[in-house]
């Protein structure tokens, strides 16, 4: 994917001082963060429209940076805003840091003209409604740096879910609320197609699977991990069987282009284990994940990870599972049946199998670990009937004060901000749901950028969060999204 860089002056300028700005703006390109394509001065209408045109249709444009080197008239910008589809990144900069105020002249205010330029932008972009992140200051100031990669995160993420494709094997756990939502309007809103497949389409798959590839799978388990000598022993067809599963589910997911799934314990049809590990193993490989049919949470995990991919720190599917409550040292729990990834383990996960009683089904094969100690953010996506609705919680995961040798999933512990209860009071205040996606990759910035250019509305609970001030802003939000919708 790539970002084009678009310059704007105008004509009156003359061809020298034209010839200046081309130059200054190919050697701000060359600081971005980012590699981009650099595009020629745009100082006319037509031009202007016929790039953001282009940019609409190239696929591999996952974004624009705009910066108005010099005046340009803005009525010039309106029909190609207008036009443009594609993530957009007003970058406010200027050629030089520093003024040369004994030799400053007229002839340097004319070429330099970025603080003014950038205003008329402003105002038309702002007129017009378009979506875009803002960012000031020196292309080679670090900071501006990370702020124009967070956007160029989001943008990765948002072109991911634009044509993200996802298998549901069943449909939602009965009776259900929260994982329930309307998959048209995801289709339209992120671009998310979610259809559902028969679990037998599955089992198909999984029992095609031969002898050969599942023994090479096994071999590769027990190279990555500390897999439990019954396992290796006398339990050896529990964990081949796993590796069918996996087998089978990662042939089904890639004949069909998905890069996202979900399973239901309800509906197993011939599977003898509930997917455990390999549903494990493909979250790991950047695939989205929801259990219980939760969709919605599969989608944000996918897109996530696309826009974490390279970074440290892992993403996860998690479900808030239990509470230490103890005064002062209040703590989250939280884990899945099995379904954990191990992207955000601390060391070595270890192979295991237990009983589960739910499923109806022979004991499932799991990784099993603790998630690694750190900053991150935990993510919800609710259907509010109305609209979407992003709830994200930042949080300090920490290691479990004890261990937990009777336990037999993977889990994470982390004290959420501000403190558990206003937290958790102000996520139930918002409607958010118990599914999340966990990251420690990607944090909020990324997330308010990808919201930007969603049009979802974002909640943040962070260390300022009151329940009381969040309460409100929830009320302000119904007004102003449901206004922003018309008719
Ligand atoms: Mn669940």
């Amino acid at each position: 994917m790539k970002i084009w860089f678009l310059t704007g002056s105008q004509g009156l300028y003359g061809e020298d001082t034209l010839r200046q700005v081309a130059e200054q703006s190919q050697q701000i390109a060359e600081q971005l963060p980012v590699e981009v394509e650099w595009k020629p001065v745009l100082t006319d209408a037509a031009a202007i429209r016929r790039i953001m045109l282009d940019a609409n249709a190239d696929d591999s444009c996952a974004g624009v940076i705009t910066w108005m080197h010099t005046f340009s008239p803005a009525k010039m910008w309106i029909a190609g805003l207008d036009a443009l589809r594609k993530p957009l990144l007003h970058l406010h900069t200027q050629a030089n840091v520093e003024l040369p105020w004994s030799t400053i002249d007229m002839d340097f205010m004319n070429l330099n003209q970025a603080a003014h330029g950038d205003r008329e932008f402003g105002f038309v972009q702002t007129r017009l409604g378009v979506p875009r992140k803002t960012v000031a200051g020196h292309v080679s100031d670090p900071v501006v740096g990370e702020r124009i990669m967070t956007w160029v995160r989001a943008a990765r993420g948002f072109a991911e879910v634009r044509t993200l494709k996802l298998a549901r094997f069943g449909d939602n756990m009965r009776d259900v609320a929260v994982t329930e939502g309307d998959k048209v309007e995801a289709q339209l809103r992120f671009g998310v197609s979610v259809n559902t497949y028969g679990v037998n389409d599955l089992v198909e798959a999984v029992d095609a699977a031969s002898d050969a590839e599942v023994t090479a799978l096994v071999k590769e388990y027990a190279e990555q991990y500390a897999v439990a000598p019954e396992l290796l022993g006398e339990r050896n067809e529990s964990l081949r069987y796993a590796a069918r599963i996996e087998l089978g589910l990662r042939g089904f997911l890639e004949a069909g282009g998905f890069k996202a799934f979900t399973t239901n314990f309800e509906d197993l049809g011939g599977l003898r284990q509930l997917p455990g590990l390999a549903v494990q193993r493909l979250m790991a490989d950047g695939y989205g994940f929801g259990g219980e049919g939760d969709w919605k949470t599969s989608v944000l995990l996918r897109t996530l990870k696309a826009m974490g991919e390279g970074l440290p720190g892992g993403t996860s599917f998690m479900e808030d599972y239990t509470y230490d409550l103890t005064p002062g040292n209040e703590l989250i729990l939280g884990a899945h049946m099995l379904e954990v990834c191990p992207s955000i383990a601390s060391g070595q996960p270890s192979c295991e199998i237990h009983p589960l009683g739910i499923g109806n089904r022979e004991d499932p094969v799991r990784l099993v670990f603790d998630a690694e100690p750190g900053e991150g953010i935990v993510v919800g996506l609710a259907d509010m009937g109305d609209r979407f609705r992003l709830v994200a919680n930042e949080i300090d995961v920490v290691a479990p004060p004890q261990p937990l040798p009777k336990l037999p999933v993977a889990r994470a512990v982390w004290r959420p901000r501000p403190n558990l209860r206003t937290s958790t009071e102000s996520w139930l205040t918002a409607g958010a749901p118990h599914h999340t996606v966990l990251s420690k990759a990607v944090g909020r910035e990324e997330l308010n950028d990808l919201a930007e250019m969603l049009g979802v509305e974002l909640v943040v609970i962070d260390a300022d969060t009151t329940t009381e001030r969040l309460t409100k802003e929830l009320r302000w939000n119904q007004a102003y999204y449901r206004l922003a919708q018309g008719f």
